[in-house]
């Protein structure tokens, strides 16, 4: 083994993210350079997620402190990862699973695990002096993802009354990645003046994602705005620009019931309602339409409205391959929505992405409400070509700096990339 790729010393630090919450920072070092990783943490979070270890201490930010997977990374996982080879994530991964020794990462917690996972990857791309891009998935043609930018924020990334969490714009007709992610800042920013129009000067307050957070009761007005707003900027609904939603419906549901609009809906009844918002409005994908265990309720959405409109399973998959296969095995959604630390490595994210695609789901690769100034997730989204990435309004440079990284990565790969486009849901197969 060439020494350059040798793992010599690993240091994690307990640093913030962007809603202010610790968060860990782990930084993997070896002759060849240093690797970074940062970590995220959700709001909305699935029940199956891989567990984020919080200190409970509550004499130090409210309990929600990182010094105990700090010092996890620090005293139980540098030692055995010191000598070995950088460049090795699966067995590295394993290393750390093993180590931790709990099927949901409990013990060291996924938030220590992933920080160490990712900074291994970005060392090894230094090693190699690779775009890390190229040093996860080496290919001759990339894909450029088209952007999911969440414009109008609800739920539990806002203040406001809206049951549906995100409301995005998906800019698909353009040729190239600049020019779609140009349409969807003009439109955000075409948006910002309609809405202080509608609601008054506090509706361009923004939520957790950098989207407007304007004081709303139904999802409607949202769909409204957004869609006098495409037209505003010059630009033609459903054939440039599509619409997307995460309803993250756990948050939405009690007693067997879902509570959106003002109306309290069964799950057939909201099923009809998405069908009907599909029919209005140029929805075209949907995540999270139901709560988090209800498979049969997906697969029943994606039986009707699947051919056109995209199913996507985030709370529901929470990227763990087992819960992917159920949902493959009696079509439950037609997408994934992928984020690193649900599931805790960089391997196993890898894998649920493949598995989906494998079996023909779509493949969003997301950011988490609470990010950092880390751009991982762009170089994932372009390394797996999966057509799609999800992270947030064009603004506050915790969702811009993944952006700007696309941005670097469409100049740098020229003519050896292409914009998924309007085929963001089978970029390879169009
Ligand atoms: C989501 O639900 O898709 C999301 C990004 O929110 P959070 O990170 O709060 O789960
Ligand atoms: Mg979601």
């Amino acid at each position: 083994m060439s020494n350059q790729y040798e793992i010599t010393k690993v240091r994690a630090l307990e640093i913030l993210d962007s809603r202010g919450n610790p968060t860990l920072q782990v930084e993997v070092f070896t002759r060849g350079g240093r690797g970074l990783g940062m970590v995220p943490s959700g709001a909305s979070t699935g029940e199956h997620e891989a567990v984020e270890l919080r200190d409970g201490d509550a004499t130090r930010y409210a309990g929600k402190g990182v010094l105990t997977a700090v010092s996890n990374v620090e005293k139980e996982i540098a030692k055995p990862l010191i000598g070995l080879d950088c460049r090795e994530q699966a067995k590295i991964d394993e290393i750390l699973i093993s180590i931790d020794g709990t099927p949901n990462k409990s013990r060291l917690g996924a938030n220590a695990i992933l920080g160490v996972s990712l900074a291994v990857a970005t060392a090894a791309a230094r090693c190699k002096n690779q775009p890390l891009y190229r040093h996860l998935r080496s290919q001759k043609q990339y894909v450029l993802p088209v952007p999911m930018l969440n414009i109008i924020n609800g739920a539990k990334h806002a203040g406001n009354q809206l049951a549906i969490q995100e409301f995005h714009v998906m800019p698909v007709g353009f040729t190239d990645f600049l020019e779609a992610l140009q349409a969807g800042v003009e439109i955000y920013h075409i948006l910002k003046e309609v809405l202080v129009k509608r609601y008054g000067a506090a509706a361009k307050n923004i939520g957790d994602e950098g989207g407007f957070a304007p004081p709303m009761t139904e999802s409607r007005e949202a769909f409204d705005a957004i869609l006098y707003s495409i037209e505003e900027a010059g630009y033609t609904p459903e054939k440039e620009i599509v619409l997307a939603i995460d309803a993250a419906a756990s948050e939405f549901y009690t007693n067997n019931r879902y509570l959106i609009d003002g109306h309290q809906l069964t799950s057939a009844e909201l099923s009809d309602y998405y069908h009907r918002m599909c029919k209005e409005y140029p929805l075209f994908s949907i995540e999270d339409p139901f709560s988090e265990n209800d498979f049969d309720s997906f697969a029943t959405l994606t039986k009707r409205v699947g051919e056109q409109v995209q199913v996507v399973g985030d709370d529901l998959f929470v990227s763990n391959p087992e819960r992917i296969q159920r949902g493959i095995d009696i079509g439950a959604g037609n997408a994934l929505l992928l984020k690193v630390n649900q599931i805790g490595t960089l391997t196993e994210a890898i894998q649920a992405a493949d598995l989906a695609a494998t079996n023909q789901y779509g493949v969003v690769v997301s950011h988490r409400s609470g990010e950092t100034e880390d751009t991982f997730i762009a170089d994932l989204a372009v390394a797996l070509s999966c057509g799609q990435i999800k992270t947030g309004a064009p603004a506050r440079s915790d969702r811009t700096a993944k952006y700007n990284r696309l941005i670097e990565i469409h100049h740098e790969l020229g003519s050896n990339a292409r914009f998924a486009g309007s085929s963001f849901r089978f970029p390879l197969t169009g």
